[in-house]
């Protein structure tokens, strides 16, 4: 009777620590449960891909967590098949523009960004990618270039924000540059840790963090890379999850896109499973969290990836390609945490940005 009594005791105290919980939360205004954001972008990663990672895998997928499914359209300003310049402005900024742009309208007008919004609010943020940070993907959340290949004017956008963190490859952008600036020193100036290498990214305690983990872009996992991705999207989210109004990160896994333009179905679903257990790392958080929204798209799909055979006991998987290039088939949208229904339906990819703008409970300033 009495253990009972006891128990009884810590029901009741468990449930008044449950309903003090939301209340840090009163910074987001329309759905009070998000604090946080973490986007992931699979680039070039199509359904069949994912398909094929879930054969290969011995457990089920991390993105099979995920009970909110949708599906989005990629289609550019000024082409059926987009590419991950035109794809990254889109989901970043809720625009459509021509291939090639990064944040930048057809017109040549600069688009903010979610990124940048989320600044002018006072949310950490983040970017983590296994390419060079200034490629077009990430480029996409912080620049504004009417071309994705001017990658040491995407570095130079760098440090014209507030960005908390950034962990990807792209030293030389920052530092072999044409104009003989070193933007590692005007980085340190502007007081971030500038890490040049993976470990030292991952013995970091600072709240402003510049990792670089490679002169361009890092190599495939198998070539190298290792666990970088998973590591470094935990280092973000440790960092971020910091900051008291909450924070929006944005993970790729930007290499799954090269294995599919190289048509090589080994790396493809290699880069498919690096990028799941990355998915792991932000959804074991949410979960532990609560108040974190993580959404999983791609940016297009990438290789006319078929899968002609399989089998599930010995988990083999059979791939064909139909094209070295992207494809224009929807993407699916994966959703986990508060607000996840919200992914679910048929819509545009400009609709993720503007999705992620009302979790956050957040208007566009001019
Ligand atoms: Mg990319
Ligand atoms: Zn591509």
């Amino acid at each position: 009777m009495k253990k009972l009594t006891y128990q009884y005791v810590l029901i009741i105290f468990g449930i008044s620590l449950v309903s003090c919980y939301p209340t840090r939360n009163s910074g987001a205004k329309n759905n009070p449960e998000i604090k946080n954001v973490i986007l992931m972008i699979g680039d070039g990663m199509g359904l069949p891909d994912v398909y094929a990672a879930m054969t290969i895998s011995e457990k089920p997928l991390n993105i099979e967590r995920c009970k909110m499914i949708g599906l989005q359209k990629t289609f550019s300003a000024d082409n059926y098949i987009t590419d991950s310049g035109a794809a990254g402005t889109a989901l970043a900024t809720g625009n459509k523009t021509k291939n090639g742009a990064i944040g930048m309208d057809p017109q040549g007008n600069r688009l903010k960004s979610i990124l940048e919004i989320a600044e002018e609010h006072g949310i950490a943020t983040g970017l983590v990618s296994t390419s060079s940070i200034t490629h077009a993907t990430p480029a996409s959340f912080i620049a504004h270039q009417s071309s994705r290949g001017s990658y040491e004017d995407i570095a130079m956008d760098f440090l014209k924000t507030d960005i908390d963190v950034f962990i990807g490859g792209g030293i030389d952008h920052f530092a072999k540059r044409k104009d003989k600036l070193n933007l590692l020193d005007s980085l340190k100036f502007r007081g971030y840790e500038v890490d040049t290498s993976l470990s030292m990214v991952l013995k970091s305690t600072s709240l402003k963090l510049a990792g670089l983990t490679a002169p361009v872009h890092n190599p495939y996992r198998l070539k190298g890379r290792g666990d970088m991705l998973p590591l470094s999207s935990g280092k973000a989210i440790e960092i971020l999850s910091k900051s008291k109004k909450g924070f929006f990160l944005m993970i790729e896994g930007s290499q799954i896109d090269w294995a599919g333009h190289a048509n090589v179905a080994d790396t493809l679903v290699d880069e498919t499973l690096d990028f799941d257990k990355a998915v792991g790392v932000a959804i074991d958080f949410a979960k532990n969290d609560g108040h974190t929204l993580v959404v999983i798209t791609a940016d297009h799909e990438t290789g006319g990836v078929t899968i002609v055979g399989g089998d599930i006991a010995t988990h083999m998987v059979k791939l064909n390609f139909s094209t070295k290039d992207h494809t224009p088939v929807m993407v699916p949208v994966y959703a986990y945490g508060p607000g996840a229904d919200k992914f679910m339906g048929i819509y545009d990819n400009t609709d993720i940005f503007k999705k992620i703008l009302s979790a956050f409970g957040l208007v566009q300033l001019k």
